[in-house]
């Protein structure tokens, strides 16, 4: 029983003392505790997944939103400016895709350039509503595309698509982020993924939309918006695919339901 106590005090005076740590951090960062009363309305009003969530995970989110905002350059270009609530939503889609990994925060991608409709993409000459380029550590989006993803739950999300792109790459990219999904889940992943991508070149699958059996790539990511929009659909359809991208996640969006 001795024993007992003695480990949950030093459980407990880690937790604290690693929760000290990332305040001091943050406090060096310049980082408030969490979002003001605006952006919490913000997210209360846009954010399905948020409202979604229990208090308690809230709490967590907001923190974490506030974290990835501070921390990225948001860059207009051809509007104004990118507001408060647009910087809050397109981080909460980072925050969204993330929210299984206590410590995932794309850290590679320190800049996001917002477009306010598609843009011309000199890489190969076309338009494009959303990009996530690596090498220049970049991600980049269409305001109105992303707000026309959250509004619909039609298993079509750009934020998330995008993300999900980061999201992948981030864990193959050599920073303090790397590796952070299950290799097992992974090859279980593939295999899947490679049968359902047959199904949807021979025009067999009904599901996914055909852009999901362009590559590996582009199939994660419209899976990972079906993932959050449509669960009980994408697990109907093929509950191990399903219950494989939860694995790879950390995370179960039938569950918030
Ligand atoms: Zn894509």
């Amino acid at each position: 029983m001795l024993w007992f106590l003695l480990i949950a005090v030093i459980i407990f005076g880690v937790v604290v003392y690693r929760s000290h740590l990332f305040q001091q951090f943050l406090a060096a960062e310049g980082i408030k505790p969490s979002l003001n009363k605006e952006e919490l309305y913000s997210l209360q009003k846009h954010f399905a997944y948020y409202r979604a969530l229990p208090p308690k995970s809230q709490r967590i989110f907001a923190y974490r939103v506030n974290r990835f905002k501070k921390l990225t350059e948001f860059v207009p270009r051809h509007m104004g400016e990118v507001t408060s609530e647009m910087e809050v939503l397109i981080s909460a889609s980072a925050v969204q895709i993330a929210f299984g990994f206590a410590d995932v925060f794309l850290a590679h991608f320190d800049r996001i350039i917002v477009y306010p409709d598609q843009f011309f993409s000199t890489a190969d000459q076309r338009y494009h509503k959303g990009e996530v380029n690596p090498a220049m550590a970049v991600i980049v989006i269409s305001w109105r595309h992303f707000v026309e993803g959250y509004a619909t739950e039609e298993g079509l999300n750009l934020g998330l698509h995008e993300m999900a792109h980061a999201l992948q790459l981030e864990n193959v990219i050599m920073n303090d982020e790397f590796g952070f999904m299950d290799e097992d889940a992974i090859k279980l992943w593939q295999g899947l993924a490679s049968q359902e991508m047959r199904l949807i070149r021979e025009g067999k699958s009904t599901f996914f939309r055909s852009y999901a059996g362009t590559n590996h790539a582009e199939f994660f990511a419209v899976a990972v918006e079906n993932f959050f929009e449509r669960p009980k659909e994408f697990s109907e359809h093929h509950s191990a695919l399903y219950k494989t991208l939860a694995d790879l996640l950390q995370q179960d969006p039938l569950l918030l339901r």
